[in-house]
């Protein structure tokens, strides 16, 4: 596949995927305060919000109809069948809109999306790989943050270990044992792409 490593403007990509659980949404909210110049990628997705999330702010919400009248319209970069009946995408118009204008962006998506943007975006794209310190601690923080029912909860520990087999495909991988410690090593990463020291 032809990267884009070439297209308008001189915006990169800054790529965060986990297992569900592992942290990655913590990280990528410490990498956006950090002052690094990041913007999110807002996704589109088809489940119902949780607790105090926003239209356009944490995600687009959209029925099931219209998210597959979306897929057909060729709306998203990539997307997934994340969890059985739940769909994530990414928007191309948002990406490409922010890239185009300079803008840096980052996304927090599942294992397989993130390997399909850096498929993608090539060297213009830093993936990183968020992992659970073992799979005991992820079902830990999966249950206190108490967002899902047991039934999703055990599609998404059942996901985890086939996603774990992914990790080296990534750039890099950021253990999250101490949250303190693994924010400070992503931002070193990050702010070691997006300004290198010449
Ligand atoms: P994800 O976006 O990967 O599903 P979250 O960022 O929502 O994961 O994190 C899952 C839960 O674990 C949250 O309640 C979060 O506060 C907590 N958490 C994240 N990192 C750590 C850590 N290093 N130590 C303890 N708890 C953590
Ligand atoms: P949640 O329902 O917990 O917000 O997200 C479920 C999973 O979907 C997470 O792993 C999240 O990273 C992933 N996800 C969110 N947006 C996208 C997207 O645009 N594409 C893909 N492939 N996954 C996404």
């Amino acid at each position: 596949m032809q990267h884009l490593e070439t297209g308008i403007g001189s915006g990169r990509l800054v790529i965060v995927s986990a297992p569900s659980g592992a942290g990655k949404s913590t990280m990528v909210r410490a990498l956006l305060n950090a002052g690094l110049g990041l913007n999110f990628s807002v996704s589109a997705c088809n489940r119902p919000p949780r607790g105090r999330e926003v239209h356009g702010r944490e995600y687009f919400f959209f029925s099931t109809e219209e998210f597959l009248r979306m897929i057909g319209e060729g709306a998203f970069l990539e997307w997934e069948e994340v969890y059985p009946g739940r769909y994530y995408g990414t928007l191309r118009s948002e990406v490409e809109r922010l890239l185009a204008s300079g803008k840096h962006v980052i996304f927090d998506v599942d294992v397989m999306g993130g390997l399909n943007i850096k498929r993608q975006y090539g060297a213009r794209a830093l993936a990183l790989f968020i992992m659970p310190p073992s799979p005991e601690v992820l079902e830990q923080r999966l249950r206190k943050r108490s967002t899902e029912s047991e039934q999703e909860l055990s599609v998404r520990l059942g996901k985890a270990s086939e996603e774990m087999a992914r990790a080296d495909e990534f750039d890099a991988m950021i253990v999250n044992e101490d949250l303190e410690v693994a924010i400070a090593e992503a931002i070193h990463r990050v702010s070691a792409f997006l300004h290198p020291i010449p």
